[in-house]
């Protein structure tokens, strides 16, 4: 650290007797590196501070550019999303050549920024201007049409399943990061979401889009889930619900129960069926307690087939309904997690589906005291239960 302060204080005075210190391209892509470093470490104020100390009215265009980018990053990460707008703009003026490597740089960045602010259509907006330049066929072009897909999912447009199809390496592990980041982006600011149901996210699923949809959700930190793994799809926009049964008898109410429950469940499905991670969105505990499943960021393995399952939440009641009464608790919170689902996600009541109405004569799923409570739900004689 005081080495570190030691040379700063040696550049500050190299700076004094040199009148034009930033003409030198090796201290220029020192500095930009250094810039770069303090961003990756969140030290946001310090670059500002930097940005403004190197700021000269005769530096190069590309160097100014690079400047304002680092300034503009800084203040997304601080959280004063008009000013990096501004920023972001200043640094898309600046830019030497227009379709350069550091024009799209930019615009990713910018892209980015937009994204974690929940802008999502002016975020494929700039990704999509980044990739219009970007070398065919690249590495690049790939991740940047990942991008743009992955905004538009968020803002429900089904032009994002043709985004994904010009995406030439699927399977890149690269890409699989960039879409996990994205996603998390994307999702940890819901988009129009009713503030009524607005709560502040628990620790530990802040990446998790589902989180602030139900008030107090289990998080899968909170039973202990182990990550998504292998083949997996990114959720299609939501118009579906179909409601489970998990098919086995189970009364018990306690929390550690419930939490034991779900991870031989998401073990079950991980294992012996091969699924990347468990197959439901929510599962529902005979307390009443709603737990998360896979993350709303995927596409679930419940309805049957991956037709089945595009655009459908899969939410599931642990229990034989078929053996069982429906406990109180779990109607509740069923009929709230219905009835808030729907409305973030505006599906039609008609699209509300148990199993066996999704696969019919394939399943008993959801037994016949879930599948009555369903008709009734749908049929408006619950309407008291499900403004709970
Ligand atoms: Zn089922």
């Amino acid at each position: 650290m005081r080495l570190l302060t030691l040379l700063m204080a040696l550049s500050l005075l190299v700076g004094c007797v040199s009148p034009a210190p930033y003409g030198n391209t090796r201290s220029d892509s020192q500095s930009i590196a250094r810039l770069y470093a303090l961003l990756a470490r969140g030290q946001f104020e310090t670059v500002r501070k930097e940005v403004a100390e190197l700021s000269a009215p005769d530096l190069p265009d590309d160097l100014r550019a690079r400047l304002h980018l680092a300034d503009a990053r800084a203040l997304a990460g601080l959280k004063h999303t008009g000013s990096a707008m501004l920023a972001f703009g200043r640094a898309q003026a600046a830019v030497a050549e227009p379709g350069s490597p550091l024009d799209r740089d930019i615009l990713r960045f910018w892209g980015d920024a937009e994204l974690a602010a929940g802008r999502v259509r002016p975020a494929a907006r700039r990704y999509e201007e980044a990739f219009a330049s970007a070398p065919d066929g690249s590495p690049e072009a790939d991740e940047l049409s990942l991008s743009v897909a992955v905004a538009l999912d968020a803002a429900g447009s089904p032009m994002a399943d043709s985004w994904r199809r010009r995406i030439r390496r699927p399977r890149s592990s690269k890409l699989r990061d960039l879409e996990s980041r994205l996603v998390a982006s994307a999702g940890s600011q819901p988009i129009g979401a009713p503030s009524t149901i607005a709560r502040p996210t628990p620790v530990g699923s802040r990446s998790s889009p589902s989180a602030n949809l139900l008030p107090g959700l289990r998080s899968r930190a909170q039973w202990g889930a182990a990550g998504i793994r292998g083949d997996y799809d990114t959720m299609a926009p939501i118009w579906r619900i179909t409601v489970h049964h998990g098919a086995t008898r189970f009364t018990s109410t306690s929390e550690a129960g419930a939490a034991a429950e779900m991870r031989n469940m998401q073990r079950f499905h991980q294992q012996d069926r091969r699924w990347a991670d468990i197959s439901y969105h929510f599962c529902i505990d005979p307390a009443g307690r709603i737990w998360e499943g896979r993350s709303l960021a995927y596409q679930g393995a419940h309805a049957g087939n991956p037709e089945l399952n595009r655009g459908n939440i899969g939410v599931m009641l642990l229990g034989n309904f078929n053996e069982q009464a429906l406990p109180a608790a779990q109607q509740q919170a069923l009929a709230q997690t219905l009835s808030l689902l729907s409305s973030r996600y505006s599906v039609q009541r008609g699209h509300l589906y148990t199993h066996n109405e999704v696969k019919p004569g394939q399943t008993e799923c959801p037994g016949r005291s879930l599948q009555t409570w369903m008709d009734r739900y749908r049929g408006g004689s619950l309407a008291m239960a499900s403004r709970q």
